[in-house]
C-alpha cells in the first residue's frame, strides 16, 4: 500500500519514534500520546483492520503477545490495549494497529 502512513513507517520512508521491529512487526509512539505510555503495535505487511488480519493467527498471535509485554513493562499499574476497528470504532488510520495505553488510570467507559 504506497500511500499508507503505517507501510511508509514500516518501509523506512516516513520518520517515527520506532522502539522496536522484527520480520513480522513494529512498535512506535503514538504522534498524538493520550497517556504517558501510548504505543502503538502494527504488522510490517499491510491489513486494513483485525477483521482482515484475523484468519492470520500466528500473526494476531504475535501483535498480542508484543502487547502484552510492553504492558506488563510499562504499566506497573495496569495498562489497556486497544483496537479500533472502523468508522464507529473510531479507527482513522486504515492499517492494522494496536494501542497500548498506560501511565495513568484510564476512564471507562470510552467515549
Ligand atoms: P486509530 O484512531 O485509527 O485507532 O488510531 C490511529 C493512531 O495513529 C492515532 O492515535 C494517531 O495519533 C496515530 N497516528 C496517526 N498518524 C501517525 C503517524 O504518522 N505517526 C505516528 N507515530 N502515529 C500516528
Ligand atoms: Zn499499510
Amino acid at each position: 500500500m504506497s500511500q499508507c502512513i503505517f507501510c511508509k513507517i514500516a518501509r523506512g520512508e516516513s520518520p517515527a519514534d520506532v522502539l522496536y521491529r522484527d520480520e513480522q512487526l513494529l512498535v512506535l509512539k503514538d504522534i498524538n500520546p493520550q497517556a504517558p505510555v501510548h504505543l502503538l503495535v502494527i504488522p510490517v505487511e499491510h491489513y486494513p483492520n483485525l477483521q482482515q488480519a484475523s484468519a492470520n493467527s500466528a500473526l494476531v498471535s504475535a501483535l498480542i503477545k508484543k502487547c502484552t509485554q510492553l504492558g506488563s513493562e510499562l504499566g506497573s499499574q495496569g495498562y489497556r490495549i486497544v483496537v479500533n476497528t472502523g468508522p464507529d470504532g473510531g479507527q482513522t488510520v486504515d492499517h492494522l494497529h494496536i494501542h497500548v495505553l498506560a501511565g495513568r488510570p484510564l476512564q471507562w467507559p470510552p467515549g
